[in-house]
C-alpha cells in the first residue's frame, strides 16, 4: 500500500502548477480571491482535468444506454410497439429506470423514469408506467447480479414455453442459454382466471422465482424475460434468445438437433462476452441511422 512513495517526485509539477493557478486567481480576480482558499484553488486548477475524465459508471450515462438499447431492441424486432427494457440504478441500486408506457422505438430522455424498490414511479410528472414494470422490480429485488432486464413478446420464442419442446442452445451466440430454459406457468401463481400479464407485485415476485438464477426465463402464451450484468449483455442475450429461437425451430423441421453441451455452451459463452460490445456498435449504428446513410 505504500509503492506510490516511490513516485511522490511526480506530483511536484502538479503542485508546482495548482500552486501558480492559485496565485494567478489570487492576483487577477479580487472577487475570488476573497474567497479563495488553497484547497478551492487547487480544486479550481484540477477541474478541467476532472472533467475531461468519463466517469466509469453514471446514472446519466446508464440512462443514455437504455434509450439506445429501447431502439436497437425495437430495430431487430425483439419488440415492437410492446415490450420493454431497464437498467438499475447506479446512484441506487433497490431502483431502476424504465421508459413510460411507450413503442421502444420512439422513446426519448423525457420518457424515462425512475421506479422505486416496489416499483411505485419516483417522480411520475403525469407520465404513465408500464402496467408490467414489475417483472423489473421483483428481478432486481431478487438478483443483485442483473443490472438490466428486457421483457418481450417476441414471437419467435412463444412456441418454447407453450409446448414441450424447451428452449436450449442451439448455436454458439446463445451460449448463455442453460440446458433447459426455464417457462413461467402464470396459473402457478394467479390460477385459470388470470390476465396473463404480469401486473402486480405478487405476479413479478412469481416470475422472478421461475427464473431462478438463469439469464432467460420464457413465459407461456406471452413472451419472455431477459437480464444481464449490464444493459449490452442484457440486449445481447435478448436478441440471441430470439435468433436460437428461430434455428431451434427450423432445424427440429429436419430432425432431431445437436445442441451444445453445457461445456461448450460455458466456454463460447465466456468467449462472446468479450465480444458484446462488437454487436452493440453495429447495432447502435444501425439503430441510430449510422449504418443507413
Ligand atoms: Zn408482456
Amino acid at each position: 500500500m505504500f509503492k506510490n512513495h516511490c513516485c511522490a517526485g511526480r506530483h511536484m509539477p502538479v503542485l508546482l502548477v495548482s500552486v501558480l493557478v492559485a496565485v494567478a486567481l489570487l492576483t487577477v480576480t479580487p472577487a475570488l480571491a476573497a474567497q479563495a482558499t488553497p484547497q478551492k484553488a487547487v480544486a479550481a486548477a484540477a477541474a478541467p482535468q476532472a472533467a475531461a475524465v468519463k466517469p466509469a459508471d453514471s446514472d446519466e450515462q446508464r440512462i443514455q444506454e437504455l434509450i439506445l438499447a429501447n431502439h436497437i431492441i425495437a430495430d431487430l424486432g425483439v419488440v415492437d410497439g410492446f415490450g420493454h427494457v431497464s437498467v438499475r440504478s447506479f446512484s441506487n441500486p433497490s431502483h431502476y429506470f424504465l421508459a413510460k408506457s411507450k413503442a421502444p422505438a420512439l422513446i426519448t430522455r423525457e420518457d424515462i423514469m425512475e421506479f422505486d424498490e416496489n416499483s411505485e414511479p419516483v417522480d411520475a410528472q403525469g407520465r404513465t408506467p408500464y402496467l408490467e414494470r414489475f417483472i423489473h422490480g421483483e428481478i432486481y429485488r431478487v438478483r443483485p447480479d442483473v443490472q438490466s432486464v428486457v421483457h418481450s413478446h417476441s414471437p419467435a420464442v412463444i412456441p418454447f414455453g407453450v409446448t414441450t419442446v424447451a428452449l436450449r442452445p442451439i448455436m454458439h451466440m446463445a451460449g448463455f442459454l442453460p440446458q433447459t430454459t426455464p417457462v413461467f406457468e402464470i396459473r402457478n401463481a394467479a390460477g385459470d382466471d388470470n390476465g396473463i400479464l404480469v401486473s402486480d407485485r405478487m405476479l413479478g415476485a412469481a416470475l422472478a422465482k421461475s427464473l431462478g438464477d438463469a439469464p432467460v426465463a420464457l413465459m407461456r402464451g406471452h413472451g419472455s424475460a431477459v437480464v444481464g450484468p449490464s444493459i449490452r449483455v442484457a440486449v445481447f442475450r435478448a436478441v440471441y434468445t430470439q435468433v436460437n429461437a428461430q434455428i431451434e425451430a427450423e432445424a427440429l423441421k429436419l430432425g432431431p438437433p445437436v445442441f451444445l453441451n453445457a461445456m461448450e455452451a460455458a466456454k463460447v459463452d465466456t468467449a462472446n462476452r468479450g465480444n458484446v460490445n462488437r454487436a452493440w456498435d453495429i447495432w447502435a449504428s444501425h439503430a441510430s441511422g449510422g449504418a443507413k446513410k
